[in-house]
């Protein structure tokens, strides 16, 4: 691209998710000049991965950020339950793990995002790039010298020692690349929605399994963040059979929820997450290392997949790109 604004530093980085904030911040706290570009003008998503491990919690805390991250709203999950019939079973207790945090905390992906870009922007070799959508790679004699984006202001190009695709499950640069994807299969995809909660509600992070179907409750003080599994591809006989099928199936799985299944008032109410369970053979090229779900989209059982990412992030900014001539 001829006439495309140039910006050349070590470490670029597509992907404003968790992975790519999380090697963003390490990088630059290291010196490192490191620019993340990211294709939407904000971090607002809404169902989007909101647990945070106890093993991300320690990393904060080893980066001295754990105190003020705590005081972002967040609800704490110590333990986890599931309802299979009659019967209630405990499936997750984390009072017991060696870590500073001995929970999970439920903290809107945004505010994870936005605290991780506001103590990023202290060091001076950060950069963020929002409404800047990557495109392309460039390669020189085989290996990855930079990529193409797109931004409000037009095409830029950005010269790189070491390109990161942390652009998600759908990655652009991870295709670009040519790199061969291993699709593992997801036997369900998920719908997300939300219900009120009242205060006589139990107070547990809850799943429920009655005759094969799955229902997950996730406390989030004035509403429950409902997940409700559904078989593969079922989202069309769901929509066929109508909504007051399903307010009246959630309300079976979750009797006290009867009161309140109004509230999924159209199909808007309902998000689906087609999951997909992939990861790449091989993560790297000459010039390109993929991380995140660009290298390996995660099942949301157990929801590991911001902290995979962010693990990804530290281990890649355990290595250093080797200075090539012409950046800074
Ligand atoms: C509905 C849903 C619910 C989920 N629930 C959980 C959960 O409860 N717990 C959990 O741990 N995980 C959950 N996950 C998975 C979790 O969100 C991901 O595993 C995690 O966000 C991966 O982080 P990432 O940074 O690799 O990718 P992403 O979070 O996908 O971030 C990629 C970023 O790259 C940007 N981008 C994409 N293409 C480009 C491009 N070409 N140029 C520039 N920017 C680009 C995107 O806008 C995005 O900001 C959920 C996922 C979904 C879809």
């Amino acid at each position: 691209m001829v006439d495309a604004d140039e910006i050349s530093v070590r470490c670029c980085i597509a992907g404003g998710g968790p992975a790519g904030m999380m090697l963003g911040f390490l990088l630059a706290r290291a010196g490192i000049s490191v620019v993340v570009l990211e294709k939407h003008a904000d971090f607002l998503r809404d169902f989007r991965g909101d647990t945070i491990h106890p093993s991300t919690l320690e990393l904060m805390h080893e980066l001295g950020l754990l105190d003020e991250f705590l005081q972002r709203p967040h609800q704490e999950v110590r333990t986890l339950g599931a309802q299979i019939g009659d019967e209630f079973v405990e499936i997750a207790d984390f009072t017991h793990l060696p870590t500073h945090c001995r929970f999970v905390a439920l903290m809107p992906q945004w505010d994870f995002l936005d605290f991780l870009a506001e103590h990023a922007r202290r060091f001076p070799a950060f950069q963020l790039k929002m409404e800047a959508e990557a495109r392309d790679l460039a390669v020189e004699g085989g290996r990855v010298t930079g990529l193409l984006a797109t931004t409000r202001g037009g095409e830029i190009g950005v010269k790189a020692d070491l390109v990161v695709a942390a652009d998600g499950r759908h990655s652009t640069l991870r295709e670009r690349a040519g790199l061969d994807v291993l699709d593992l299969g997801a036997p369900m995809d998920v719908l997300w929605m939300r219900l009120s909660r009242r205060s006589n509600d139990p107070g547990q992070t809850l799943g429920r399994i009655d005759a094969g179907r799955i229902f997950v409750m996730l406390n989030r003080e004035d509403y429950w963040q409902c997940a409700f599994v559904i078989p593969k591809g079922g989202i069309d006989e769901i929509r066929a059979r109508g909504l007051p099928a399903l307010r009246d199936e959630i309300a079976g799985l979750a009797p006290y929820l009867r009161d309140r299944v109004d509230e999924l008032k159209d199909w808007s109410d309902v998000k689906l997450l087609s999951v997909s369970v992939d990861r790449l053979r091989v993560w790297h090229r000459p010039g390109l290392l993929c991380i995140g779900d660009a290298a390996h989209a995660m099942s949301p059982i157990g929801g590991v997949g911001i902290n995979l990412a962010v693990q990804d992030a530290v281990a890649a900014a355990s290595f250093q790109p080797v200075r090539r001539s012409g950046s800074s």
